[in-house]
């Protein structure tokens, strides 16, 4: 039978609930058991496709084409298997459905309510994905803080379910904080047992805490959390602050969160987690024989949830390149002609990230063109990749008002138009080209070198794409349209020829990167910021005089 680990927050949001039941998840599966995480969110919306990412941060995708909580991304990142639809629920979803059934007329009459149908079908989908024994163990994190409105439902679905699958099977673990007080010189209990008795009065107990903290928790505190919490002394975890997320699965291990799970839910110890191929990430992660200085160039930098994925990605890449990734945020909505070589010309590669509308896109042009122009290795991706298009029409085939479609509806060459399949699509949430999609690369393509493969799969999440009514005078021009659907014809990726390293790409590799597998792209691209960096020491003066703002 599936059991069921549930991880829930007190005291304050953003104390790393998703990398805890990431961990978690980790060195479950490291041990041997089949183990995948899902998250609930207590929001409304139907799913964060809708959400800007200064709301929400980055809205991860998954293969199937779902629009999900970036903490999805962590799971992924974390345990090397993919996520699913099913993996991430949200209010808005549950009562979708309710409602929808009651429409339906499936409740023969009766009132609907809270509880018991909306628990019923929170209950429903947590236990979906450990139905047909896919899964030994099935972790779910519920969002939000436990004493907000909008979780309650959530907590009374975790205590019946508790209640009906009995302790040996279900287990909650509460994720706390427990802080410093500098004036006092003393870490303080009090709001995690406030927490925890908040949600003792919702009927739940929590079997674990996970307590994070700057400073280490002696044995007498624990001791003390213990008593006053109602758990044993040995399921009170110190989970420190700590150098990377990365660190954090090994730290779990050392307060042994896995096994205390596993003793409390009954289930043999399996073989100790084997921890090899992460601990050598780890290594090379901490121990860096040298360094690159991406610029990543985007409107939403000062957040940096916003590009999560991209983020992480490149630090999987600069593990593998054993370098040091330091990511210069550049704001494309600042970024002009006139201060491109100032704020462009100390990188070692520039990245253009993903987005949608119009604020900064000159911005990125002006990056672009920088990048072709002083040959800095270029990485394009999705919105990035359709600006490569812009600028290259704009400068190169002299196109001077060539855009894409979403920018200006009206321009003369519209390189970027809207898919034929979005055009009658008037709902906003779910309805973009989502998901996995096939690419073929041509085999004399950079990309195909760099993946080794001339087939591959990448995610996507867009309406606009290459027009390829252009594409004869791209490649006349040097711009090689090198990966296409081999069903659609669409463009998925684009590359310059004569230039170290320009690839700009449709779709969103950064959503398949995982610490085991760094994805091909983003280690390329890191391999040539380092080759560039080389390059340019061997230079006295840089290749980037003339350049942007001359031109
Ligand atoms: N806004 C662009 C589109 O819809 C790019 C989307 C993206 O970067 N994810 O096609």
């Amino acid at each position: 039978m599936t059991k069921y680990i549930f991880v829930t927050g007190g005291v304050t949001s953003s104390l790393g609930k998703g990398i805890i039941a990431a961990s978690l998840a980790k060195l479950l599966q490291a041990r041997g058991f089949r183990t995948t995480i899902q998250k609930f969110d207590p929001y409304i919306n139907v799913d964060p496709g809708t959400l800007n990412p200064y709301e929400h941060g980055e809205c991860y995708v998954t293969e199937d084409g779902a629009e999900t909580d970036l903490d999805l991304g962590h799971y992924e990142r974390y345990l090397n298997t993919f996520t699913s639809q099913a993996n991430n629920v949200t209010t808005g979803r549950i009562y979708q459905y309710v409602i929808n059934k009651e429409r339906e007329g499936a409740y023969l009459g009766k009132t609907v309510q809270v509880i018991p149908h909306i628990t019923d079908e929170i209950k429903r989908r947590i236990t979906l994905l450990g139905k047909d024994n896919k899964y030994d163990i099935v972790i779910t994190e519920l969002g939000g803080t436990v004493g907000d409105i909008e979780s309650l439902p959530y907590i009374e679905a975790v205590r019946q379910l508790k209640w009906e699958m009995g302790d040996d099977n279900a287990l909650v673990v509460h994720l706390t904080l427990i802080p410093y007080l500098k004036a006092a010189k003393e870490l303080k209990t009090k709001p995690t047992q406030h927490s925890v008795k908040m949600m003792s009065e919702h009927g739940l107990n929590p079997d674990v805490l996970v307590c994070r903290t700057e400073e280490p928790l002696y044995k007498d505190l624990k001791r003390k959390i213990a008593l006053f919490c109602n758990v044993t002394q040995d399921a009170v975890i110190e989970a420190m602050d700590a150098d990377t997320i990365y660190s954090v699965p090994l730290e779990m291990m050392r307060e042994r969160l896995d096994e205390i799970c596993l003793q409390k839910l009954n289930m043999p110890k399996g073989n100790d987690p084997d921890m090899t191929k992460w601990k050598e990430f780890l290594n090379k992660l901490r121990y860096p024989k040298s360094k690159v200085t991406i610029g990543l160039i985007g409107k939403y930098v000062e957040l940096q949830d916003a590009y999560k994925s991209i983020l992480e990605a490149l630090i999987h890449a600069g593990a593998m390149n054993e370098c040091k990734v330091e990511v210069r945020n550049i704001h494309s909505e600042y970024l002009t002609p006139e201060n491109a070589i100032e704020k462009l010309h100390n990188l070692d590669a520039i990245l253009v990230a993903p987005g949608f509308g119009s604020r900064g896109i000159e911005g990125k042009i002006d990056a672009i063109r920088y990048a072709r122009e002083n040959k800095i290795p270029f990485f394009g991706i999705c919105l990035g990749m359709q600006m490569a298009c812009v600028e290259f029409a704009r400068n190169v085939l002299k196109m001077g008002k060539a855009h894409s479609t979403e920018m200006n509806p009206d321009t003369t060459d519209a390189v970027i138009a809207m898919m034929e399949e979005q055009k009658n699509i008037t709902q906003m949430g779910g309805t973009m080209r989502l998901g996995s999609y096939e690419c073929e690369l041509r085999s004399d393509s950079r990309a195909a070198a760099i993946y080794g493969s001339t087939h591959i799969n990448e995610r996507h999440r867009h309406r606009y794409e290459f027009n390829n009514e252009y594409m004869d005078a791209y490649e006349k021009a040097g711009m090689i349209p090198v990966g296409k659907n081999p069903k659609t014809g669409l463009v998925e990726v684009v590359e310059v020829q004569d230039h170290p390293f320009y690839v700009g790409v449709q779709f969103h590799p950064e959503y398949k990167s995982t610490v085991e597998n760094p994805h091909p792209l983003f280690v390329a691209f890191i391999k040539a910021a380092k080759e560039a960096q080389e390059r340019r020491n061997g230079h006295n003066h840089p290749v980037y005089e003339n350049s942007v703002a001359e031109g």
